[in-house]
């Protein structure tokens, strides 16, 4: 071959392939994968990745030389390039976007970080400080070290290091030295696994004899379950016969709990953690170790399925149902469980989804395919709470404020005084939920999408939760004039305040995502919270996730129809889990856990079977809706976002397109697969400004569709002031 294709990243353009030049002393070895050197305009030479090699050049370009190869051991494989390639087709978003995404583009600017490493060399201490033979007694067990951070351990200076050196008791190299980002591992202690209890035992068995299983296997298990202790007997037969497991949670803190309970299993040296969080010099070490084979097991969130882990034996994904496996802006809009699927086919490995409230498609699946396992008892047999209704029809006018109910306020207290814990759920943020003009009815909109503007109270601004955009409360309302304005509906910011004044003597904190803003508030926050230093915590679907605290007893839910209204097929499935996760949430130590949920529409049949905590029947009612309507898993749905600054416009191009789509499958013969609806304005019909409209196409799950349509928007070319998203499996459709 005489070309290469390089990718590089240019600041203003992004990540771009460009064909160089090999020369022939590079011919032998010149890799995919490998970082080399070339030459870029006037920026010089620049770093760039080997992706691909071609005889011909595109026309008209003239190739530059490459100039160096910087690092033969290459960073990738053809086989992830595959990966990434697949990827790029099956969302219908390009190839260059994709690896963009997938790999850590720092990596291409940074080289592999070298940094000085110390290590003792005279052991005869006589005559020194004590200080400094404290120092040397110190390195002495830690043998070879990186130099920062042993400074940081010893408490001393680089001036005291180098007095050291100088008189020739350390030794200063410079090496490449793996930053071990794993902080989180301080005071780990190696524990022994657990012995599985029957239940546990017979599931893990079953799941042994579908380990050659092409389809992923779900394990459906109550919380508490254990289903995590089933998941390490299967991770240490894994790594027992010489393969690697990859396990995905969905979000950062609960990808960080999870490593460090791996590593108290399987040693610190064998797990490392993955996530867009983690520094480009910590992500660049793991990338190594990872290509060197070095890594056993992998723990992190979404973008972890993209790290470059060898010789997978299993992949794990918990909390399977969770949205945030889906990437669902900037493109490309994938989702962690379908490219986890392609993964684990190109290792022959299989894929174990784990849930208490799986997604309805998986369950679905994992049903037909004979792939379904279920832990329906908690570990030890602790009852799950079951929660009581509180219907707000009845008990709404006695309510503190119309929110709180009496019988609230009485399991508050019991908890408190207990000794115990309580949370709150209230999944809003804010303190109300919209403003409105008493005289003419206008509610307070964002001026650039088409969303009522929220009260926050603690920073005395309203704000828009698409834009952020903030302003201050109006005086008079913009249509009528009158000062009638108020507030309406409620938040967490409320229930935090109003929980308060009925309860001034208890210990109350917030949990939602206007805290974030503060790094690591939320993690110190659910660490009080699980020390026992907060009595009630008031949050949004935040504290629905994750927290094993055996001390709470209370969870109560404040407005359990929320969420269920929302106008999307996915809105009974997300208001059943959410529900489900919370009561989920109490009891789960020695003392017997209570629910509560307060609702306007006690008989809604998804609320209904939430409150039994019955996967099964709700399975059942859904599964039925979804092939009555031919929504997922009957079809699959391409979503496509037209939006622009103009009204008139957003909306005639997407007329275009849904004519043109339409014309074409009606000519090519495939309207036995796809449908199109639309164009109709979005829910949502404004965000940021922008106009949107939306096709939907319902692809019958076809390979044929799904080719046909990924062809036809390739096609697509659109006037400047047009955007186009296009979303495979959209998360909503708002
Ligand atoms: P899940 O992942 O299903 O929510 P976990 O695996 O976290 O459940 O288990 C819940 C609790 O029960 C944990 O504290 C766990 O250590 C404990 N547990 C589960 N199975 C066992 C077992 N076989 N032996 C001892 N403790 C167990
Ligand atoms: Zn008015
Ligand atoms: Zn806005």
């Amino acid at each position: 071959m005489k070309y290469a294709l390089v990718l590089v990243n240019i600041k203003g353009l992004g990540v771009k392939t460009f064909s160089y030049l090999i020369p022939p002393e590079m011919s032998e070895i010149i890799q995919i994968g490998q970082a080399v050197l070339v030459p870029f305009g006037r920026q010089g030479l620049i770093n760039a990745f080997v992706v691909g090699f071609s005889d011909y050049l595109p026309e008209g370009i003239k190739a530059k030389k490459i100039n160096r190869i910087l690092d033969p051991t290459p960073l990738f494989s053809i086989k992830y390039l595959k990966l990434l390639e697949w990827v790029a087709n099956y969302y219908c978003t390009d190839f260059v976007t994709v690896l963009n995404a997938a790999i850590p583009m720092k990596l291409i600017e940074k080289n592999s970080k070298t940094e000085q490493s110390v290590t003792l060399i005279k052991e005869d201490f006589t005559g020194l400080t004590k200080r400094q033979k404290e120092i040397l007694e110190l390195l002495k067990e830690e043998g070879k070290i990186s130099l920062t951070y042993f400074e940081e351990k010893a408490k001393t200076t680089r001036a005291t290091m180098k007095k050291l050196a100088d008189s020739g008791y350390v030794k200063f190299e410079l090496e490449y030295i793996y930053r071990n980002p794993l902080t989180i591992f301080k005071d780990v202690k190696i524990e022994p696994l657990y012995e599985l209890s029957s239940e546990q035992q017979e599931v893990y068995e079953g799941i042994k004899s579908k380990m050659r299983s092409q389809n992923p296997i779900l394990l459906h298990g109550v919380t508490a379950s254990g289903k995590t202790e089933v998941y390490f007997k299967l991770i240490k037969d894994v790594i027992d016969s010489g393969k690697n497991v990859l396990f995905l949670a969905p979000e950062i803190a609960l990808a960080s709990q999870l490593t460090k309970r791996l590593a108290r299993k399987f040693g610190i040296n064998d797990v490392a953690i993955w996530h867009s969080s983690i520094s480009d010099g910590e992500k660049y070490d793991v990338w190594q170790r990872l290509y060197n084979n070095e890594i056993k097991i992998l723990a992190g969130a979404r973008s972890a399925v993209f790290a470059p882990l060898q010789n997978i034996g299993l992949i794990i994904i918990d909390e399977e149902h969770e949205g945030a496996y889906k990437q669902t802006n900037p493109a490309p809009r994938y989702d962690a469980r379908v490219v986890a699927r392609r993964l684990a086919q190109f290792h022959q490995a299989p894929l174990l989804l784990g849930s208490a409230t799986p997604d309805v498609s998986t369950y679905y699946y994992a049903l037909n395919n004979n792939n379904l396992f279920q832990m329906l008892k908690r570990y030890n047999n602790a009852p799950l709470a079951k929660p009581e209704v509180i219907n707000m029809q009845e008990y709404g006018k006695a309510a503190y404020r119309g929110i709180i109910s009496k019988p609230l306020q009485t399991e508050i207290k019991t908890a408190v005084e207990n000794g115990n814990q309580a949370i709150l759920l209230m999944n809003r943020r804010g303190y109300s939920t919209y403003t409105q003009c008493k005289s003419c009815g206008t509610v307070i909109e964002c001026p650039d999408c088409s969303i009522p503007m929220v009260w926050h109270s603690s920073v005395k601004k309203l704000k828009c939760h698409y834009c952020n955009k903030e302003m201050s409360f109006p005086d008079y309302c913009p249509v009528c004039g009158s000062d009638a304005l108020s507030n309406s509906g409620s938040g967490t910011q409320k229930i935090e305040v109003l929980v308060k004044e009925l309860f001034p003597e208890y210990r109350i904190e917030r949990i939602d995502s206007d805290i974030l803003t503060k790094k690591n508030a939320h993690i110190e926050l659910l660490n009080k919270f699980q020390k026992g230093d907060i009595d009630v915590l008031v949050g949004t679907q935040m504290i629905a996730k994750g927290l094993d605290n055996p001390n709470v007893t209370l969870v109560g839910v404040i407005s359990a129809d929320t969420g269920f209204s929302v106008p999307d097929f996915r809105a009974s499935e997300r208001g059943f889990q959410l529900l489900t996760q919370v009561a989920g949430r109490a009891g789960r130590g020695e003392y017997k856990g209570k629910v509560l949920f307060q609702t306007y529409n006690p008989d809604y049949y998804a609320f209904q079977t939430a409150k039994s905590q019955n996967y099964e029947k709700f399975f059942e009612t859904e599964i039925k809706a979804r092939q009555e309507f031919d929504y997922p898993p009957f079809s699959q749905i391409i979503r496509l976002i037209l939006s622009s600054l103009n009204n008139y416009r957003a909306e005639k191009s997407a007329m275009e397109i849904a004519l043109r789509l339409n014309t074409m499958t009606e000519k090519f013969g495939f309207t036995e697969y796809l449908e199109t609806l639309g164009p109709t304005p979005c829910i949502i019909a404004k965000i940021n400004g922008f106009y949107r409209f939306q096709i939907l196409i319902k692809n019958k799950l076809s390979q044929k569709g799904h080719d046909f349509v990924s062809r036809f928007l390739d096609k697509i070319t659109l006037p400047k002031d047009i955007k186009l998203a296009i979303d495979v499996d959209p998360l909503d459709i708002l």
